[in-house]
């Protein structure tokens, strides 16, 4: 049997539009009229001669005639009337269709292709008045939780008002359009000479934009983060003044949000050096080129070396090894985060499995990765592959991952610690709601932020928050380990302090998988091979 085709619908043009079957009706209607006058001449002659002069009477074939020729007469002019009805209504179609073309139907304003059409014609007629054009990208800040918590009417009910603001806020013939989603863009005339101009319009709508939103029966706090391009500096097409404001709004975003930022050819490097990160993780990801590092934790009261912390460095075959400040936050934007991490899971198991068994393992946990719901099933299976048991493991998770969906991150740690995971909050004292946190989630262990404990002996501050931090442990019954110990006098005062654990460079900087090996043998902790002299490591010893 021939198999199902997909039906093709043949739409044929229409083969004679209203406009031209218009004109026929016309010209019938008139060639009608015509013979309606000859006919209608030679019945009126024939009956003046037949009144008058005794002709004969009028043929009945012309009276016949003459009524027919009225009732062509008067179907051309009802087909007429009929033809120009339907052309006026195709035109009004037309017309609308144009507009919606053009026109975003939530907000009438211009989307994106005819912002880009009207643009054109912006920026000629600013060269000509030798003015440049201003082209501001507006992009609401977290709009994606409106949609979420009030749903999609609500959403729009806010866009539409925000629009309103917008038109209220530009100068009289600004441009303004809407790309979808909540992106915006308005575009203008101003004197190069004087861009404060600019940022008082944008000082201006920033300030508007923040005030509370009354919408659909809802008050919505909303702010938005503009990038600023000149047509005199920043591109000389709408597309590239939209590109470079691109670029500029994300540097507000960057900068706080609810502000706007001019674009400046920095933010270009750093968009491309940003790019060329992505670009590059992709192809080291799967390549291997990403790797853990093992940086010691040691038990301060002993000196005893009780574990590592993983820590994922980037080898790239010609810049040399690249750190993760670099490349995790830009594996967090793109995705690449999970990928990621469970590429450097698998090889700290895989490079751990014939440690000691009393070592353990913290790996760290991103907060995009905390929004996957398979996430703890992931990470057990990464265990029981490489025949890592799940108990000499430790997952770090900061604070500011905990905030996005509370309740999806207590059931990854719920699942994580059926399996008998422990579970450390990282960097605390750094984000907020901290106390909030610990109260939520069930965790093993809070790691303080090093930022306090490197300026613990020069900081009063430091010292009061270190301090808090430890007692707030004991009070919860919770170890606390330190971060950033850069020296022996640090860890002395750490341990005094009530710290259990501690991590930093007077234990040793992060070091590969095979230098990891060899110091674990010198100190006998592989597994079929030991050394009894060296059983553990301290900061006196290796910072001396
Ligand atoms: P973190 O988890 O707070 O890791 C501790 C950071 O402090 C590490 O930096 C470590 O090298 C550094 N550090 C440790 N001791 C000292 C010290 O005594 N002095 C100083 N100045 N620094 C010290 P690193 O390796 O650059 O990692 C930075 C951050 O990158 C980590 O902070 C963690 O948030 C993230 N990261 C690293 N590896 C991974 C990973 O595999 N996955 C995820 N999601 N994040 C990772
Ligand atoms: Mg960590
Ligand atoms: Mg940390």
């Amino acid at each position: 049997m021939e198999p199902d085709r997909p039906r093709v619908i043949d739409v044929a043009p229409d083969p004679s539009p209203p406009e031209r079957r218009q004109w026929w009706a016309l010209v019938f209607s008139a060639a009608a009229t015509l013979l309606f006058l000859g006919v209608g001449a030679a019945v009126v002659s024939s009956a003046v001669a037949y009144r008058f002069a005794g002709g004969p009477p009028i043929e009945r074939s012309l009276v016949v005639a003459l009524l027919l020729n009225m009732a062509l007469i008067l179907f051309g002019w009802f087909r007429h009337r009929a033809l120009s009805e339907e052309v006026r209504l195709r035109a009004a179609a037309e017309e609308r269709a144009q507009l919606l073309a053009a026109r975003d139907p939530l907000t009438g304003f211009l989307n994106r292709r005819s912002l880009g059409e009207s643009g054109a014609a912006l920026l000629s007629f600013a060269a000509r008045r030798k003015m440049a054009v201003a082209l501001l990208i507006v992009d609401l800040d977290h709009f994606k939780t409106v949609n979420d918590m009030h749903g999609h009417v609500a959403g729009d009910a806010v866009l539409r008002s925000v629009a309103i603001g917008i038109a209220a806020a530009m100068p009289p013939a600004a441009l303004t359009a809407r790309f979808g989603g909540d992106e915006f863009a308005c575009a203008f005339v101003f004197d190069a000479r004087h861009p404060e101009t600019v940022d008082a319009i944008a000082r201006r709508l920033v300030e508007s934009l923040a005030q509370p939103v009354e919408a659909d029966g809802l008050r919505c706090h909303i702010t938005a983060s503009i990038g600023i391009a000149r047509s005199d500096s920043d591109g000389a097409t709408i597309d590239a003044l939209m590109r470079s404001a691109d670029i500029a709004m994300y540097g507000a975003k960057k900068g706080g949000r609810n502000r706007y930022a001019w674009f400046d050819r920095a933010m270009e490097r750093a968009l491309n050096d940003r790019n060329d990160v992505e670009s590059g993780l992709r192809i080291a990801i799967p390549a291997g080129q990403v790797t853990p590092c093992f940086e010691a934790q040691v038990d301060l009261a002993s000196g005893r070396l009780s574990g590592f912390e993983v820590l994922a460095r980037w080898t790239h075959p010609t810049h040399g090894e690249i750190t993760p400040d670099r490349f995790i936050p830009v594996a967090e934007e793109t995705g690449l985060i999970g990928d990621l991490s469970l590429s450097i899971m698998r090889q700290a198991f895989a490079a751990a499995r014939d440690w000691d068994p009393g070592l353990s393992l913290s790996i760290n946990i991103s907060p995009v990765q905390l929004r996957d719901a398979w996430l703890a099933q992931k990470i057990i299976k990464a265990t029981i592959e490489a025949g890592f048991a799940p108990n000499r493991l430790e997952v770090e998770i900061t604070e500011s991952a905990l905030f996005d969906n509370l309740a999806l991150a207590q059931s990854i740690i719920g699942s994580l610690k059926n399996q008998g995971v422990r579970v450390a909050l990282d960097d605390f004292g750094t984000g907020y709601s901290s106390l909030a946190h610990l109260r939520a989630l069930p965790f093993d262990r809070i790691k303080i932020d090093k930022s306090f404990v490197l300026s613990l002996l020069d900081s009063a501050d430091s010292a009061a928050i270190v301090k808090a931090i430890i007692g707030l442990g004991d009070s919860l019954n919770l170890p606390v380990t330190a971060e950033g110990i850069e020296s022996a006098a640090i860890a002395e005062r750490l341990a005094a302090l009530g710290c259990v654990k501690g991590q930093g460079w007077a234990y040793g900087r992060p070091t590969s998988i095979a230098d990891t090996r060899r110091m674990l043998g010198a100190r006998g902790l592989l597994r079929g091979g030991s050394d009894p002299d060296v059983p553990t490591i301290t900061s006196r010893r290796l910072v001396g």
